[in-house]
Order: structure tokens, then C-alpha cells, then sequence
């Protein structure tokens, strides 16, 4: 399948992960739904234990043909020479990092990453004696002096969490390998789905998704998936598989079923969220507007750079701290958005983060808000209707 490869990432989407022994003769994989796998003679178990990572049925944490097909398809998305699968997107994130740390090194974190991530550094990889460093997100390459011997993991975030920051990657990658070449870098990856920046090829070694999001695609599943080079898949696999760390195929056959529509769904969700980050920026009651594809976003540059395209999640300052009864008039009144934490979907969300709060979650990052910062995540409604939705809780804190 050498040409394979040649074809558009959008083809490839439609096609990996597809090959007969996972299909069957239908359309999509099997669900193969197992704990214990038969072997039909001591010979094949024999074959089975030495091929267990590399695709033969083994035993159900190792995974089934619905695994393996998503694993492959999830390869080709992203480069990689393995996928490892978790049970939502904060276990991808905490068990590659536990995958390549230990007691007495330091890790390098992005101080506005999404806020568990930053909370199990705290909490959890302080009982392992890791020590965690925060970064300024747009940081570039003064990363370097933050590098120290026992720097193990940097861990990126792109765009950051709620503040939507678009770091200079190649400058931050390229100064950490300067100082340490064996650091593992990883990304939180999930707002690109994995085909708006492609991770591995700019330098980093795994790249991790709440596949929730965007991979799933309708707000019914939850999955984790992290990708990685040659050089640190083995470690993750085996490291990940000793965590217990799995899905099961039922979730597994939903994520490769969102494989399927993931290009023309990020294809709309850009689409929908620029007219309407467009519409925000004109507006009075807005002071800027977070979203990658625009000039106010911090490190749009880096964003028209190295991504292809936005997809659908950004967020906006208001030019005021709105009180709980403006706040109360602008949120409980929604027509089509809803309130819910989480995105990705097909649905459009809302949500706000008062500037204390953003505040509180960011203590190491010194750039501050003084408005209500809120967070859309545009759907695939009509976007007249969401613009009328919006206008309408405009009007409502006049
Ligand atoms: C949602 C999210 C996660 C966590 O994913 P879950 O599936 O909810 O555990 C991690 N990182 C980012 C950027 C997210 O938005």
C-alpha cells in the first residue's frame, strides 16, 4: 500500500483501517467484542505471544480487530508508528506521561493547559517526586533556559486551553532538543483532531487526543488516543499495558465510524467558526476575540503557519465582568446553545470563566483578563441562526 500514503489526507481518511481482515466483507470493521481470544493449537498460541504487539490476537487488552483497525487508521492520521488507546482523554494524558517519567526527573508543562492536566501534575506526579515547571505558551525558543539535565517530557498544548494562545512549536522544539536531544515532547492535540496540525512532523514524539472530542464527533463516547514516533512506542505500548489501559470495541468501532466524516466536519466547523468569530469582533460588547484564524488571537502567526485550517472551538473577552444577573440574562436563555462542558460535537456549546477564575487556573502565566472570557464551541446549525441566538443574549445584558 505504498500509494496509499501518496493519496489526500481526506481520501486516506475515508480508507484506513479498512483492510479485509477487519471488515470482513462489510463496509466498516467488525465489533469484535473479547476478553479471551482461542488458539486453536499450541503452535499458534506460540505465535500469538510473540506477535502480541504487533497485531495478532492475544488476549482482550491487547486489543481486538476493531482495535487494531482504529489503531492503523489512527497511524495514518497522524504519522505515527503506534496508537495507544485509553478509556477518555485525561487518561491519554496522564498515562504517556507516566509512560516516561521517573522519580527525580522534571518535567516542562504548559501553565495554560487544560486545567486536570495541570492539577495531576500537581496532585499526582508531586507524590512520584517529578517536579512539574511551568511555561508561558508563547514562550518560542527562551524554552531553552527552562531545560534543565533531568528535563524528561516537555508537554505542549495547542491552542491553549480557554485562552486559545498558538505557540510557537518548531521554536520551542527545536530549543528543547538543542539543550536535551533524548526529551520526549508530547502534545494535547485534540483541537486540530489530529489533521489540522500534524504533530509528529513537526518534531514531536507523540501526539495525544481526547478523541472525545472531535474524533467521536457526536458527543456519545469517550475515548483517549495517543500517537507516537518509532522511538517511544514501544515504551508507551508496554508501559500503557501495564496501566491496565484500554478501550472497549464498542467505543472503539465509534471513533473509527468518526474517522470516516472527520475532514468535511472540520471543514464546517472552520467554516461556521470564523464567520461567527468575524460577527463577535464587529460587536461593541467584545474586546477581542480568541480564535485562531484571526489577527487577535495570540500567535495567529504561528497558527496561519503551521495548521491548515481552525476547527470549531475559540473564545471571546468581553470589554466587562459581567454581574450574575447579566449573567444569569445572557446564559439561561439560549434558543440553540447549550451549557455543557466538553466539545467537539455536532452541536454548538457555551460556556464563561469569570477573569479571576482564569486567574486562579493560570497562576504562572502573567497575562490577564479584566472581562468574562466566553468559550463557544460552533456546531453545524445554520450560522444566522447562531448569530440571531447570540444577538439576542446581546440584548439581553443592555
Ligand atoms: C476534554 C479534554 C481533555 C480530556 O478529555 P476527556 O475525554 O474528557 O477525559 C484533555 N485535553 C483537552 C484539550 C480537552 O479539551
Amino acid at each position: 500500500m505504498s500509494d496509499f500514503k501518496k493519496l489526500t489526507p481526506s481520501t486516506r481518511l475515508v480508507h484506513a483501517g479498512r483492510q479485509s481482515r477487519y471488515t470482513q466483507n462489510s463496509v466498516n470493521p467488525v465489533i469484535q467484542r473479547a476478553s479471551s481470544l482461542i488458539f486453536n493449537s499450541l503452535q499458534d498460541k506460540k505465535h500469538a505471544t510473540v506477535n502480541r504487539a504487533k497485531g495478532a490476537l492475544f488476549y482482550g487488552r491487547r486489543g481486538t480487530l476493531t482495535h487494531f483497525s482504529l489503531q492503523e487508521a489512527m497511524c495514518d492520521l497522524e504519522g505515527g508508528a503506534g496508537c495507544a488507546l485509553y478509556p477518555c482523554g485525561a487518561a491519554a494524558v496522564t498515562n504517556t506521561i507516566l509512560s516516561f517519567v521517573q522519580s527525580g526527573d522534571h518535567l516542562l508543562m504548559s501553565g495554560a493547559a487544560y486545567e486536570p492536566t495541570q492539577d495531576f501534575c500537581n496532585q499526582v506526579l508531586t507524590k512520584f517526586k517529578v517536579e512539574t515547571g511551568y511555561y508561558d505558551p508563547l514562550i518560542g525558543g527562551e524554552i531553552a533556559k527552562l531545560v534543565r539535565p533531568n528535563t524528561k517530557v516537555l508537554f505542549l498544548e495547542a491552542p491553549s486551553s480557554l485562552t486559545m494562545e498558538i505557540p510557537n512549536i518548531p521554536a520551542i522544539v527545536t530549543a528543547a532538543r538543542a539543550v536535551n536531544p533524548d526529551i520526549v515532547i508530547m502534545i494535547d492535540n485534540t483541537w486540530s483532531g489530529g489533521l489540522l496540525f500534524k504533530a509528529l512532523e513537526h518534531g514531536i514524539d507523540i501526539s495525544i487526543q481526547a478523541g472525545t472530542k472531535y474524533l467521536v464527533g457526536h458527543s456519545d463516547a469517550m475515548i483517549g488516543t495517543a500517537v507516537a514516533n518509532a522511538r517511544c512506542w514501544d515504551q508507551l505500548r508496554e508501559h500503557s499495558y501495564l496501566m491496565g489501559q484500554m478501550v472497549d470495541a464498542d467505543t472503539a468501532y465509534l471513533t473509527a465510524r468518526g474517522l470516516r466524516t472527520l475532514g468535511v466536519r472540520l471543514k464546517q466547523h472552520h467554516e461556521s467558526s470564523l464567520k461567527i468569530a468575524e460577527w463577535l469582533a464587529q460587536r461593541d460588547e467584545v474586546r477581542s476575540v480568541f480564535h485562531p484564524a484571526l489577527p487577535s488571537c495570540p500567535g495567529h502567526e504561528f497558527f496561519k503557519r503551521d495548521f491548515s485550517a481552525a476547527s470549531g472551538l475559540f473564545s471571546f473577552e468581553l470589554t466587562q465582568k459581567l454581574t450574575q444577573t447579566q449573567l444569569e440574562a445572557f446564559f439561561d436563555h439560549f434558543s440553540l446553545f447549550t451549557m455543557a462542558y466538553s466539545w467537539g460535537g455536532f452541536e454548538s456549546l457555551i460556556l464563561y470563566n469569570q477573569p479571576e477564575e482564569i486567574a486562579r487556573i493560570r497562576p504562572n502565566i502573567t497575562r490577564r483578563l479584566s472581562g468574562t472570557l466566553i468559550r463557544v464551541h460552533i456546531g453545524f446549525e445554520d450560522v444566522d441562526d447562531l448569530i440571531a441566538d447570540l444577538s439576542a443574549a446581546f440584548e439581553r445584558i443592555k
